[in-house]
């Protein structure tokens, strides 16, 4: 289903098959830090990876908990993940765990790796490409040099191999304090890209960690870990965000100077290979899980699966589908070039499939009385409504009908031009799914506020036109007796400035819209409503596509997206 788009990764792949590399040895990894949930820009990541491991027979994508920063990570990140991972890979929700997903390989963490990154540590030491180094971190940062300058050459760079063994250990052994040496790869201190000025591969944490508990008190960086995972895991394609472009080196670096045959590597016809890619933005949000964590520490949302969240969690819980996100993906492209993506195109993609998929319902938001003055006081019928006006599959509902009912009170204006095409005083409009009624009296409170319409309906236009006059305008209702009280959570952006991020000077919290939650209490919804057991959006018509907020909430009801404005008022 990924086979339709094209991009210069997939080319690349292409290109590695057409030259050779075996369709099963193809393999991706996503690999998500497990310290917050997964984003918008995290579900770019996974479908392009996925994509590429759809590109081949037998080829895979693992997943991989990129799990070496101990203090920031949490059990229930690990577990959002999984989930939110395979709901979005998952589109038919066929699969019910990730191993069932046809080109999913395996789950792993990088922290399961620490013995073979360690002993990866002891080869460099031993070919006198690593060193023990013993400056503070103060020192170092001084030492390291800038941009325009070359960094000097540490004091302990020429430790001899058996001395940086043995501190190398007893770093391992848990006999220094965090911070009082560190494990540097012994490079080029003038070089002109700063990740290669003698980089960091181990650090001191004397800190429990959630997988490997307090067995490691050293823990490998990053761009040490990531490297010798990809490899130990026989990934043939590493794909990252353009800020890793400048660590390309370095990862090669540690693809050649390691001997991973020794580690137990599998056996790949050639090393991974990384590739960069522009990371997704999108306006009127925030895709970092550091500033998403704020807004969840700080309360300003409830929760990382608030539906406000551009989070994966957050926009299930809106409605949002793993088709539409899929879809959007696909969409957006990839590319070596940074752009904002306008987050209309991701309501777009929302709407293109829930115009599809979701049955529809009646719901008025802000209910006007109406009585239907020729319609039988003791009468009540059952109208059969489709679900879906395009696709019968959908099947019907059966829509109570009776003498009072309500309407949106923006569908009446007493008077009106002709662009009105809703009830005006004394004209006609067609209830959706019932009848035509005329309104022919208005009711007033003493302020003068309209407090309920009279109004007679034509019993020979249920379900046909009239033959003798034309009636443009087709409102929706809920009859008084059967309707279900309803609460609307309407959803704003997060933000009302369009780059939160942009202005480094001001805080990004600056940038927030204080009117993105608007709750409407009062609607009423048509009786089928229910029994719906949620789980999926349904197209409240005239409104919008909205998803029940689930048992713990009755009655109540997310906004996903607004209908496109296209019956002008
Ligand atoms: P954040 O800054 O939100 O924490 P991250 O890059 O630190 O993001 P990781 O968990 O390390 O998060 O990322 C896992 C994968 O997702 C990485 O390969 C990363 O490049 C990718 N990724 C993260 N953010 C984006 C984005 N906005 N667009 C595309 N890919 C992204
Ligand atoms: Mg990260
Ligand atoms: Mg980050």
């Amino acid at each position: 289903r990924h086979t339709d788009v094209h991009n210069f990764i997939l080319a690349r792949v292409d290109k590695a098959l057409s030259e050779g590399l075996a369709p099963s040895a193809l393999r991706t990894r996503f690999p998500p830090e497990p310290n917050g949930f997964l984003h918008l820009g995290h579900a770019k990541s996974i479908c392009l990876n996925y994509s590429v491991a759809e590109r081949g027979d037998g080829a895979t994508m693992n997943l991989r908990f990129d799990d070496t920063n101990p203090e920031k990570e949490e059990q229930t990140y690990i577990d959002a993940i999984r989930e939110d991972v395979l709901w979005l890979l998952n589109e038919d929700a066929s699969a019910k765990q990730l191993d069932d997903l046809p080109s999913f390989g395996v789950e792993r963490f990088a922290s399961s790796y620490f013995e073979e990154i360690y002993q990866a540590a002891r080869q460099l030491v031993n070919k006198g490409l690593a060193f023990v180094c013993s400056l503070t971190p103060e020192e170092m940062t001084q030492t390291r040099g800038t941009l325009t300058a070359p960094g000097q050459n540490s004091p302990y760079r020429e430790r001899s191999v058996e001395e940086n063994m043995q501190l190398l250990e007893a770093m391992r052994n848990g006999e220094f304090d965090d911070g009082q040496h560190t494990l540097r790869a012994k490079i080029d201190m003038a070089s002109p890209n700063i990740n290669m000025r003698d980089p960091i591969l181990y650090r001191i944490r004397r800190t429990e960690h959630h997988q490997t508990g307090a067995i490691w008190p050293i823990f490998p960086m990053y761009d040490f870990t990531h490297p010798i995972s990809d490899a130990l895991e026989g990934i043939s394609h590493s794909l990252c965000t353009l800020e890793f472009e400048d660590h390309r080196p370095l990862y090669d670096w540690v693809m050649r100077e390691v001997d991973f045959e020794a580690l137990g590597a599998p056996d790949v016809p050639a090393l991974p290979v990384q590739i960069e890619f522009a990371r997704l933005n999108l306006n009127y949000t925030v895709l970092s899980k550091r500033k998403l964590k704020r807004l969840v520490d700080e309360e300003i949302v409830n929760g990382w699966a608030d539906p406000r969240m551009p989070t994966i969690a957050g926009m299930r819980a809106r409605g949002f589908t793993a088709k539409a996100l899929n879809h959007f993906c696909r969409m957006i492209g990839v590319t070596r070039s940074d752009a904002v993506v306008d987050v209309s195109t991701l309501e777009f993609a929302v709407r293109e499939d829930l115009n599809e998929r979701a049955p529809r319902a009646m719901c008025v938001q802000a209910p006007l009385k109406v009585v239907i003055t020729n319609y039988p006081e003791d009468r009540e019928e059952m109208l059969d409504a489709a679900r879906h006006p395009q696709n019968p599959d959908f099947g019907t509902r059966a829509v109570p009908f009776s003498r009072e009912i309500y309407i949106e009170a923006d569908d009446f204006r007493e008077e009106a031009n002709k662009k009105f095409k809703r009830l005006v005083l004394g004209k006609e409009v067609r209830l959706r799914n019932a009848y035509v009624i005329r309104c022919v009296d208005c009711i007033k409170d003493a302020s003068g506020k309209i407090v309920e319409l009279h109004c007679e309906y034509d019993d020979k236009t249920l379900g046909r036109d009239p033959e003798d006059r034309k009636v443009k305008g087709v409102i929706h209702w809920v009859s008084a007796a059967h309707a279900v009280p309803l609460t609307l959570h309407l959803y704003d952006r997060l933000f009302s400035e369009p780059l939160p991020e942009a202005n480094k000077e001001i805080d990004f919290l600056e940038g927030l819209n204080p009117n993105s939650l608007q709750i409407v209490e009062g609607a009423l919804g048509e009786a089928s409503l229910a029994q719906d057991g949620g789980g999926f959006p349904l197209q409240f018509e005239r409104t919008g596509y909205f998803i029940a907020a689930g048992p713990q909430s009755p009655g109540v009801y997310y906004r996903t997206v607004p209908l496109r404005d296209t019956w002008a008022g």
